[in-house]
């Protein structure tokens, strides 16, 4: 019911100008919305809150032969689409430190040669992932000059990865966990160290023990394989469309540079290298440029099987 609301108050909205659209959900936030934007095409955003490091899902569903794009505070969002392009497919992102408050996302709809623009509202939400204090010995990150040649060089390796031009979709339906163990460091956590602020953890550690396979969680190709001086052994993986993988401190990498992997594939085994305190795996997700949760990711994108249901986008899971 509350759809239908929403959708005969927008359709009304749409008709004002090309530029009509503001998201008025009825009742509690969180909930997903959904527009209708044209006759059988819809929009639907798994939230119209988005909190910060997290991202929300935009589903386009349409019968009609249309090219969209997506545009999300002033940023062209890679739209994934399902083989029938029917189904079409977006994550908006807010990074830790993005500035709360009101943000548009529009939906570029081209039929032919007529072009309709549909604005959508979503706010970020500051979000607290805490606080851990950890003493360690004093001068642990003082380097020498070969370590720290070492470190500057390895730092603008991946920095030339990050900045590699976008790779076409190469993922499929939703990701995976790479490992199943439980969590022992969580995403966005500051880090006061020796009482000097730190970065916030850019990933989830997941424990694991030295040896377990670490999954590819999609499809992609591997952009790094490397022994780093703080992430040990190391796999960055780009699944396309703005989604790239990271997979720190394994015992052994099982994969080469260049390498296509499919979504379950074995990349590497859990291990301790690198600045480790024991075996785990830390893992990273980046969505358009954005290191974001990639727990709550991995979950937000099981809605694409849930919306597909047995057709449309195809799983390269190896089972
Ligand atoms: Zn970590």
């Amino acid at each position: 019911m509350r759809n239908r609301t929403v959708k005969q108050t927008l359709t009304q909205a749409i008709f004002i100008g090309l530029l009509g659209l503001v998201f008025q959900p009825v009742s509690a936030q969180q909930d997903p919305v959904q527009v209708q934007i044209l006759p059988q095409t819809n929009i639907q955003v798994s939230s119209n809150e988005l909190n910060q490091g997290d991202v929300v899902l935009v589903t386009l569903t349409t019968t009609k032969k249309i090219t969209p794009s997506l545009l999300w505070r002033d940023k062209e969002i890679p739209l994934a689409a399902n083989t029938e392009k029917t189904k079409w497919f977006g994550f908006l992102e807010a990074s830790l430190g993005a500035h709360p408050g009101k943000n548009k996302a529009l939906v570029r709809l081209k039929t032919g040669s007529r072009v309709k623009t549909s604005a959508m509202e979503i706010a970020i939400r500051a979000k607290d992932y805490g606080l851990r204090n950890l003493t360690l010995p004093k001068g642990w990150d003082e380097l020498d000059g070969p370590t720290l040649e070492r470190v500057q060089k390895e730092t603008s390796i991946v920095a030339a990865v990050w900045s590699r031009p976008l790779a076409e979709q190469l993922w499929q339906g939703p990701f995976i966990r790479p490992v199943s163990g439980e969590i022992s460091g969580t995403f966005g956590v500051k880090s006061i160290i020796n009482n000097q602020p730190r970065s916030p953890h850019s990933g989830v550690d997941l424990r694991g023990d030295i040896g377990t396979p670490i999954l590819a969680v999609n499809r992609g190709q591997v952009v790094l394989s490397a022994d780093h001086f703080f992430t040990g052994n190391t796999v960055i993986i780009d699944h396309g469309g703005h989604i790239q993988s990271m997979y720190f401190h394994m015992d052994r990498v099982g994969v080469e540079s260049g390498q296509m992997v499919a979504k379950g594939d074995v990349i590497g085994w859990v291990g301790a290298t690198g600045r480790a305190t024991g075996p785990h795996l830390h893992f990273g997700l980046r969505v358009n440029h954005t290191t974001v949760d990639p727990l709550h990711f991995i979950q937000l994108s099981e809605q694409i099987a849930e919306i597909e249901g047995n057709s449309g986008v195809r799983s390269q899971n190896s089972e």
